[in-house]
């Protein structure tokens, strides 16, 4: 993956004069450090990066020059590039299972604090991890609707067990805490009330005062053009549901959102290799490449097209089915994209919020995948 030096001032002007055959992946700096204050004024308590998100070095440093000074982080990889990067952040370790050797590294690395959603990795920890000044969050799940996909379906303890592990974690001296994630671009505020109240009964059940409170991240990108994200509107009931649920036991807040930080930082590029007899359109990047999780979570409608010259095309939409350059039948986007009818080979298609899960798990299945990444000061135009 090439990352550029110059910093140009919009896509079309990269377009224009490099005419790239390779899918490209613009990045705003600034975007992305407007981002991180909007969530870092709003949340009600500490924002925390979800590493794996996008785990590119120029969105780890400008997230820290923005001022997030804790990072989520799922492996001893990404806790030692955050320790190179940041040597000052706090590293929450909230995968919730671990290999023994994987656990010495974090200690090593001084990560103080941990996500356990069962008995046997509980021992684990207690096993290679000091108990003193180390924070243990246990994670748990509820059969919440509202997200895009279901996390509760690989990690989290049911709300018994939880109670189960959380006074086990006090007994033995490390600092409980609850955490939970109601799943990714999860759109209704409504699930983080619900969990937020459910916490609060564990811990009463358990008879523990949980120092700090983890709702995850989950936090929607704009994806659809008419249906904004609610981001204020979820902060203030995170704010209101833990005063009403904890009391005069509300824990401090933390929150581990990637793509609600890192999505809307990115436009990505893909050139039309073919409009296929006036009908499919093959694009040079797909379901292999940066637009890995549209199958899962659904299409992006926010986009535009312009010729190879930069002029934007403006022709009626018309609904196309999009293919990406793999010989592999599943590469095709969901459903249908509507795309204007003057569009041609060799425009640029350009789909905006896709810095989340898309450089991180871009793949050279086939030959293909060769992203570029370019540094913008403006993301339109
Ligand atoms: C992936 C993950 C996140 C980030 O989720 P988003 O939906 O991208 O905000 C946060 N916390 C944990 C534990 C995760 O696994």
């Amino acid at each position: 993956m090439g990352l550029s030096k110059t910093i140009w001032t919009t896509p079309s002007e990269f377009l224009v004069k490099n005419e790239p055959d390779s899918p490209v992946m613009f990045f705003s700096p600034a975007v992305l450090q407007a981002t991180a204050r909007r969530f870092i004024d709003g949340f009600p308590g500490l924002v925390t990066y979800a590493v794996k998100s996008n785990p590119n070095e120029i969105v780890i440093e400008n997230l820290a020059a923005a001022g997030v000074r804790g990072f989520d982080v799922a492996s001893p990889d990404e806790i030692r590039m955050i320790r190179r990067l940041v040597p000052e952040a706090a590293l929450h370790y909230n995968n919730p299972v671990r290999a023994r050797s994987e656990i010495a590294v974090a200690v090593e690395m001084g990560v103080t604090s941990y996500s356990v959603d069962s008995h046997s990795e509980l021992k684990k920890l207690a096993e290679l991890v000091p108990a003193e000044g180390c924070e243990i969050s246990v994670r748990f799940k509820l059969p919440v609707q509202g997200a895009a996909y279901n996390f509760g379906a690989k990690f989290g303890a049911t709300v018994e067990l939880a109670g189960e592990l959380l006074r086990e974690v006090a007994r033995l001296g490390f600092i409980p805490s609850l955490t939970f994630h109601p799943g990714t671009q999860c759109t209704d505020p409504a699930a983080w009330e619900a969990y937020i109240h459910a916490a609060a009964d564990i811990a009463r059940a358990a008879g523990v005062q949980i120092a700090r409170l983890n709702v995850g991240g989950g936090f929607p990108s704009h994806r659809l053009s008419d249906v904004m994200p609610r981001i204020e509107a979820t902060f203030a009931l995170i704010d209101r549901a833990t005063t009403e649920a904890f009391g005069d036991a509300r824990p401090a807040l933390v929150c581990e959102p990637g793509r609600g930080l890192v999505a809307e930082a990115f436009v990505l590029a893909a050139r039309v290799k073919a409009v296929r007899d006036g009908a499919h359109v093959f694009l040079n990047d797909g379901v292999y490449g940066a637009l890995t999780e549209l199958p899962m979570i659904g299409v992006i409608d926010r986009l535009e097209v312009r010729g190879a010259d930069g002029t934007l095309r403006t022709g009626d939409g018309v609904s196309r089915i999009v293919f990406g350059p793999t010989c592999d039948s599943v590469d095709r986007l969901p459903g249908e994209l509507s795309l204007p009818a003057d569009m041609e080979e060799g425009d640029y298609v350009l789909f905006r919020g896709l810095g989340a899960y898309s450089v991180a798990t871009n793949t050279r299945f086939n030959g293909f995948g060769d992203l570029g990444i370019a540094t913008v000061l403006a993301l339109h135009g």
